[in-house]
């Protein structure tokens, strides 16, 4: 059924970034609406229940100290938080050394360890000479997009023990493999999170010190609340007409939205595959062209307790073996199962997640029990998301560049192009990926068009 809607301000995409511009649009007087595809709002958030009263995150989960707004929007929407569970040691198995317990590996490889402390400082240096609006700019730009992280990494020096590591950690924040990406993409990744030790999962605190009371989609359910006359759901966006000063949105399904200006809050793949008329410049074409999202999946082992703890263990696990590169200890405080999170990331996430859900989860079983012992072998739940799958996200954590499209065709990320603005946390200088970067994004998009249309 056709229906014809107005507002100031068009949104497309009802996650963290849109819902953010929506209320910030609205705070300065203005009328937005967002045009969400899905059935529901929060995009890369998923919280579900596992068993009843059992929250776990399939999405975003964490968020680290220096995620401000993520706090403030926590507070705002009285969605109280609990730290992440560090206690104990982490069990490595890496290059054959069987299973170790951290003192243990830390003793064995402390020189490969100090090592990578030292690629760690000199990551930290290069990236702070990238301006993090302007990678492009960075005074060595072109030498470092032109190769990729993986070949920079390889060029260190560094032993098997400490380039797979290196490698681990990596691909925990970007979930593609470091030969995929641009050694300037990696740069300004770290940039906008400010130094490596908050960045890679191997340090603790950093991105990953706090969690959410009752799950991260607390945050969009309440915020979609204080917005929810403004949001449209099973509306998804197929063609963007547009001039200088107008919009007309079109949905499938009929529905038509007019606007001033159009905020288009989804990850750079998916706004490329939106029709516009007249069509976009070939530069911002072959950008979204470029910007595959990563690759990783989630999978949840729930027991009747967290019998690891008990043995000294923090839940977490390093393996090169695998199928899970990295785990955690995903316990809610005040509910006594245990609950282990296992990450498939990267090159890991296309094989396993192909699989049928009863060999993956085999797979991940037996590596569970070479960390844990037999007890890991009898979960009361399992569960498991994908993410490429999903129509209206395909892959995540983000959208990653390969080599040269920084220098190429960055600048074509964020520009508005006439009545058009672009947001989602891909296009996010601060916390860049992270839902940081999406409350970032959606507020500085909603700054520059309420600017225009309140001169
Ligand atoms: C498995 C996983 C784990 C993560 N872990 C963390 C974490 O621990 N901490 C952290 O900070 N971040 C984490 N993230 C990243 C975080 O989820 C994202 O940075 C953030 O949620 C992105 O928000 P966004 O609004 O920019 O984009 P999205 O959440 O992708 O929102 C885009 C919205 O647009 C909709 N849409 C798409 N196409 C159309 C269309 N054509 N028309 C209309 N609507 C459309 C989508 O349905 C979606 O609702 C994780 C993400 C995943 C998937």
């Amino acid at each position: 059924m056709s229906r014809n809607m107005e507002a100031d301000v068009v949104i497309v995409g009802a996650g963290l970034s849109g819902m953010i511009a929506a209320r910030t649009v609205l705070a300065a007087g203005l009328t937005p609406l967002v045009l969400e595809a899905d059935t529901r709002v929060g995009g890369r958030i998923l919280t579900e229940e596992v068993a009843p009263g059992l929250p776990v995150e399939i999405g975003a989960q964490w968020i680290g100290d220096t995620h401000e707004r993520m706090f403030a929007l926590a507070a705002e929407l009285d969605v109280e938080t609990f730290p992440q569970y560090e206690e104990g040691e982490t069990s490595y198995e890496l290059v054959g050394s069987g299973v170790l317990r951290e003192n243990d590996f830390h003793t064995r490889y402390a020189d490969e360890l100090a090592s990578l402390e030292r690629v760690f400082r000199e990551l930290d240096q290069l990236a702070a000479e990238v301006p993090v609006d302007a990678p492009w700019l960075a005074p060595r730009a072109d030498a470092w997009d032109a190769i990729t992280a993986g070949a920079w990494y390889d060029a260190q020096g560094l032993s098997v023990v400490a380039r797979t590591l290196l490698e681990i950690c990596t691909v925990g924040i970007l979930a593609v493999p470091t030969v995929e990406v641009s050694f300037l993409h990696l740069l300004f990744t770290i940039q906008t999170c400010g130094v490596t030790s908050e960045l890679f999962a191997e340090s603790e605190g950093g991105a990953q010190t706090t969690r959410f009371v009752g799950g991260t989609s607390e945050i969009p359910r309440r915020l979609a609340a204080l917005i929810t006359d403004h949001i449209v759901l099973e509306a998804p966006v197929q063609l963007i007409e547009h001039s200088a000063d107008s919009v007309t949105v079109h949905c499938r399904g009929g529905i038509t939205a007019r606007g001033r200006r159009v905020i288009v809050a989804v990850s750079p793949t998916l706004a490329g595959r939106i029709m516009y008329d007249p069509p976009l410049s070939g530069v911002r074409d072959q950008l979204t062209q470029r910007m595959p999202n990563g690759s990783s999946m989630k999978a949840f082992f729930v027991y009747d307790e967290p019998f690891w703890r008990a043995d000294g263990l923090n839940g977490q696990l390093i393996s090169d073996i695998g199928p899970a590169r990295m785990s955690n200890d995903t316990c809610i405080p005040g509910d006594d199962h245990g609950v282990l999170l296992l990450f498939l990331e990267g090159q890991q996430a296309r094989t396993f997640g192909r699989m049928p859900t009863g060999e993956r989860r085999s797979a991940l079983t037996a590596e569970l029990v070479r960390h844990y012992g037999d007890k890991a072998a009898h979960p009361e739940f399992y569960v498991d998301g994908e993410w490429s799958d999903r129509q209206w996200t395909r892959g995540c954590y983000n959208a990653n560049l390969g080599p040269l499209v920084w220098t190429t065709y960055g600048a074509a990320l964020s520009a508005p192009i006439g009545a058009i603005h672009w947001a989602s946390t891909d296009t996010a200088t601060y916390w860049s990926a992270y839902m940081e970067g999406a409350v970032e994004a959606g507020e500085r998009a909603a700054r520059a068009v309420i600017a225009e249309l309140t001169r």
